[in-house]
């Protein structure tokens, strides 16, 4: 196929707008997770001017349908159809909002993904952005089931009822921020810093990775889901490598209200 066979090539696809960010007069580059392709980087062509065709429909957050035509470096956006429009209802709630962006981050941070993974974790963002926009769960249980669900998809489950040293059933008493679950007796071997990791925690983070959300939404002290996040935000910023800012600030939210 010739060069310019290639760059006339449409590719369809659905897609959760991430961000976006101003490029020359009037464009925007638009971040995307695909649902096929995993995060793509596209340009949207006279976006920002009013008579642009494209309206509110590249906002972040938007689950919508997207042609993309392959270019030289980036992708541009030919086409767009709204699916779901998330936007104003979450950008309407402040702990909504922060915790979107928590969402959104995290998903840019993990993005190593094999192909297999790309559905799985678009369907993750979409069903999270869903419950935080309709308001049917908490947005700090949403966001602690996203992270325990993204972490268990990029192979770093988190062990809560088996010591990921020794693999002992009994004893779970120590977080690791680098292996999760440690018990009693491998804690004094391991060379980092252990926090606490009580009953209740560990019930909860069991829930919420495993989406059981009766429970996940009859648990009603939010000393256990601060706790909860402080200690997979550890866990994720160890394995990324570095310090998820959103959450942070998400955090602080929750921590006030
Ligand atoms: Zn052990």
């Amino acid at each position: 196929m010739s060069s310019s066979a290639l760059s006339t090539k449409s590719h369809k696809d659905i897609a959760i707008v991430l961000r976006t960010q101003p490029l020359g007069e009037a464009d925007r580059i638009i971040i995307l997770l695909t649902r096929e392709r995993g995060i793509v980087h596209a340009v949207a062509k006279g976006i920002r001017r009013s008579s642009s065709k494209f309206g509110a429909r590249l906002e972040p957050f938007m689950l919508i349908d997207v042609s993309l035509v392959a270019g030289k470096n980036l992708e541009t956006v030919s086409q767009v159809q709204t699916r779901r429009a998330y936007t104003s209802s979450i950008m309407g709630d402040y702990s909504a909002y922060l915790t979107g962006l928590a969402l959104v981050e995290i998903t840019e941070q993990l993005s190593v993904y094999d192909a297999e993974t790309y559905t799985e974790s678009f369907n993750l963002l979409a069903g999270a952005l869903s419950a935080i926009a309709r308001n049917v769960h908490q947005p700090i249980d949403v966001l602690n089931s996203f992270i325990s669900r993204m972490m268990r998809l990029s192979g770093w489950d988190i062990q809560v009822y088996q010591c990921s040293v020794c693999g002992r059933q009994e004893d779970i008493n120590y977080f690791s921020a680098s292996s999760s679950g440690i018990c009693t007796s491998c804690a004094s071997m391991v060379g980092e810093k252990l926090l606490a990791f009580s009953d209740d925690v560990k019930s909860y983070i069991d829930d919420v990775s495993s989406g059981r959300w009766e429970q996940v939404d009859s648990q009603i002290q939010q000393s256990i889901k601060l706790r909860s996040l402080e200690l997979l935000t550890r866990y994720l910023q160890w394995h990324v490598e570095k310090p998820i800012r959103s959450i942070e600030v998400a955090l602080k939210d929750f921590h006030a209200s």
